[in-house]
């Protein structure tokens, strides 16, 4: 079993205090992840970007800010967010993808770093900035890499960055335009283990840096793997700072200055931080199996319904239970199947059931499907609990409807 931040004890003791389903992160955890990040590379030139798309939680928004990390965001939205929780807008950059060119006129005119994607919108941005406004350019290396292809961004049939087969077409419009390129960008995909994949990477844009003079930073994006059970293989990050440290020695800025590094990374910081603490409505033996049915479903926590992915589960009521094999599913109507033919410590209606590495796309992509409220929040600092986003309410069901009949 994977080691769990915070005990049995502190976990029911919420469960208890703010019922379930109830999302919960571990503020400590989150800054060993990012002290992790800033000594493994210290001496280098780099800049972490935590990709806030993972969690967005104001609170954990300033953490981070406090933690010095910058923030890496996916809309217009996630921008102000970052602003909101006090980022200035040099720390924050807005890598765009497939947006309406009007975010990123917004986004220039807050004056936050933007990564553009597509041909289209960099000529825009050309013709209305010209050299006025530095912008980064998200490539596509057409590289494959990631845990599998649903979370690959960067292989050559991927929607995401500008395939480098264009470069030719990039470079016409960054001459005719005038345009002031201040990075490349690119982003792979997620659980991403072997680090010779972000090498690969820095080997692509390496070929590149030469045509861009005015070049600050290569950003290499995210998509560190975690360890989901125990001895799972995860990004070795000591490993990939020597790694990108050796390569930049051997690849020194033909055009002058040295290069900034940025990553982006959001699980890495976020995942083995959260918990979601269901507890078990109804058991159900069947011919198949020996359900456990939760207060929760793919409403709450959808990644192993549409990423397969693996959380280990832990009964909190009962440790030391016999083990036995269950089924975990949700409460809604649709088929919501958290683990199949499971083992746990023996299960039993009420018990407290908790999801590990919840903190990253958790309850970012939950719902109010089948009418059903979302989580509520805790942070854990310094041993003490915080709520930070209270359950819904029936109210909030109705909230922005208008009634016309
Ligand atoms: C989603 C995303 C990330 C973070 O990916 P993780 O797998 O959570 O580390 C980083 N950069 C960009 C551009 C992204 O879209």
């Amino acid at each position: 079993m994977l080691n769990l931040s915070l005990s049995n004890q502190q976990l029911t003791n919420i469960a208890n205090q703010y019922g379930t389903p109830v999302y919960v992160y571990h503020a400590e955890k989150i800054a060993e992840q990012y002290k992790n990040l800033t000594t493994a590379f210290a001496g280098q030139d780099v800049k972490i970007f935590y990709a806030c798309k993972a969690l967005t939680n104001i609170n954990i928004l300033k953490h981070l800010k406090q933690l010095g990390s910058n923030v890496d965001c996916s809309s217009i939205n996630e921008v102000k967010l970052a602003l909101h929780a006090g980022f200035p807008p040099d720390r924050v950059v807005y890598t765009s993808n497939g947006i309406a060119f009007s975010e990123i006129e917004e986004a220039q005119s807050l004056g936050v770093h933007i990564n553009i994607d597509s041909l289209s919108n960099l000529e825009k941005f050309g013709k209305k900035y010209g050299h006025t406004y530095p912008v980064g350019i998200r490539l596509r290396p057409n590289i494959m890499a990631g845990g599998n292809l649903k979370i690959s961004t960067g292989h050559d049939k991927s929607k995401f960055g500008i395939p480098i087969d264009q470069i030719n077409d990039l470079l016409r419009i960054i001459e005719e335009t005038d345009l002031f390129i201040e990075g490349l960008h690119i982003h792979t995909g997620s659980e991403i283990k072997d680090v010779e994949v972000f090498i690969q990477g820095i080997e692509v844009l390496f070929e590149l840096i030469p045509l861009f003079k005015e070049l600050a930073f290569i950003d290499l994006g995210g998509g560190f793997k975690v360890p989901y059970r125990k001895g799972d293989h995860q990004t070795d990050i000591t490993h990939l700072a020597q790694k990108v440290g050796e390569a930049f020695a051997n690849h020194p800025n033909p055009n002058g200055r040295p290069l900034q590094v940025w990553f982006e990374p959001g699980k890495y910081l976020v995942s083995g931080s959260g918990y979601l603490i269901t507890q078990v409505n109804v058991m159900k033996q069947t011919n198949a199996t020996h359900f456990v049915s939760v207060n929760s479903g793919f409403n709450h926590l959808i990644r192993p319904m549409f990423y397969d992915s693996y959380h280990q589960i832990t009964n909190l009521s009962n440790p030391e239970g016999e083990e036995k094999h269950y089924s975990v599913v949700g409460n809604i109507c649709e088929t919501d199947t958290f683990a199949w033919d499971r083992k746990l410590h023996e299960v039993r209606e009420g018990d407290y059931l908790v999801f590990a590495n919840a903190g990253a796309y958790g309850f970012e992509m939950s719902s109010n499907f089948n009418s059903r409220f979302k989580p509520a929040e805790v942070l854990v600092k310094d041993e003490t609990f915080h709520l930070i986003r209270r359950r819904d309410k029936f109210e909030d069901l109705l909230n922005n409807q208008i009634e016309v009949l």
